[in-house]
């Protein structure tokens, strides 16, 4: 057991403490067999079962499609955007023959790491839009109608966002634009830090990827939801045919095709991680699903951000009402020389993590499923005294 935390840290994050309660015991005896779930084979009939239960699960909370499939890799949102660029220039190339461009939609840092990867693997890549060279940080998403026509499903291999821009605290509404999907480009979004934060529609994506460690588990593997036509598109093409067009050639390791075809086991998946993973998804359809969730993300989200919106001398709130995230609450203190007062004050009363990312500085309250109402609600009361006291 331990103290109720509130912790708003922006990942690794907290999760909830009956989960951990059932991984603890688990890693010790794993269902009475005298073996922790890390300790068994990822070969083996229970570990094959933590892998179709976790499938189920999220296909269950999430409404995936027959279309799509669900597999896992080690690693992280980092390998997430480099397997992305490598196995998708593969899936155009596939398909058409010709060497696809990809399209970026840059709205932040993550984005902006993801399309310098792209082309440092050596894919042609090309910025579609960019919010911070039009208003000269990354506040906001750029008008729809002024990059989709840019998009055109010839030329483009898949067309990448990052749903929740996590330093920046921008995210993307639920809806997409219509236009982004007309544009019949697949649509290929990093959920890292938004993933079963609230209902999408999962056919409108070719490619969902998003690192477990905010929303749904622990740091070390990353969850993809892809869509088969893509994937057998990927299997087409030979390493030899991917050298001969320059194109870079994935390592086996975060080959799409093949680590479905093993069913996410070709090499050695941390199985008590993915548990973890298993026991958050449980423990969401346990409480009403998604649709639970998201109502408590959008009233922890109201909270906060009324609170500190009460206060526009005192705090200052970077990103477009419009783009607001729900996840990552980004904020700074207008008055100089303050800042080192606010966290004090807040780690006095048991608020943490909530210092900003290194190159925006500032504040960030991240909001993940597993922040409770209460500590939002204690957190809105000391944004709203330290305004009044300061
Ligand atoms: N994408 C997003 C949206 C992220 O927030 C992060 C990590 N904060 C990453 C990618 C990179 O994840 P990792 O550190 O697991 O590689």
């Amino acid at each position: 057991d331990r103290p109720q935390s509130n912790y708003f840290g922006a990942g690794p994050a907290q999760l909830p403490l009956s989960v951990l309660q059932q991984a603890a015991k688990d890693l010790i005896n794993f269902q009475d067999e005298g073996l922790g779930i890390g300790e068994i084979s990822h070969r083996s009939k229970p570990a094959g079962k933590v892998i179709t239960d976790t499938k189920a699960h999220l296909k269950e909370l999430f409404a995936i499609p027959d279309t799509h499939e669900v597999f896992f890799l080690q690693g992280g949102g980092t390998t997430g955007f480099s397997s992305i660029a490598s196995n998708l220039s593969a899936a155009h190339f596939g398909k058409t023959g010709e060497v696809g461009t990809a399209a970026y939609l840059v709205t932040g840092s993550w984005s902006e790491k993801s399309a310098q990867e792209s082309e440092r693997l050596g894919v042609p890549t090309e910025i579609i839009c960019n919010s911070k060279k039009e208003s000269g940080k990354y506040d906001s998403i750029p008008e729809t109608k002024t990059w989709a026509g840019k998009l055109d499903a010839k030329k483009h291999s898949y067309v990448y966002f990052c749903e929740n821009e996590t330093v920046h605290g921008v995210e993307w509404p639920a809806q997409l634009p219509q236009e982004l999907i007309d544009s019949k480009v697949p649509i290929v979004a990093d959920l890292s830090s938004d993933i079963l934060s609230r209902k999408i529609n999962v056919s409108d994506y070719s490619l969902i990827m998003a690192g477990a460690q905010k929303n749904i588990g622990l740091a070390g593997l990353t969850l993809y939801i892809i869509k088969k036509e893509l994937l057998d598109n990927i299997a087409k093409v030979s390493p030899k045919q991917l050298r001969d067009a320059s194109l870079p050639v994935s390592p086996i390791a975060t080959e799409y095709p093949t680590v479905v075809k093993n069913d996410s086991a070709y090499n050695t998946i941390p199985i008590f991680t993915l548990h973890v993973i298993d026991l958050v998804l449980k423990r969401l359809l346990e409480r009403g699903g998604i649709e639970h969730q998201q109502e408590e993300n959008e009233e922890k989200a109201k909270i906060l951000y009324d609170a500190l919106d009460k206060f526009p001398d005192f705090y200052n709130l970077p990103v477009n009402k419009k783009f607001r995230s729900k996840m990552n609450v980004v904020f700074t203190l207008k008055k100089e020389g303050l800042d080192a007062k606010f966290l004090e004050e807040a780690s006095s009363l048991n608020l943490t993590g909530l210092k900003g990312h290194r190159s925006v500085g500032g504040f960030r309250a991240s909001l993940y499923n597993a922040v409770e109402l209460s500590s939002v609600k204690l957190l809105a009361d000391f944004v709203t005294k330290f305004a009044e006291n300061n």
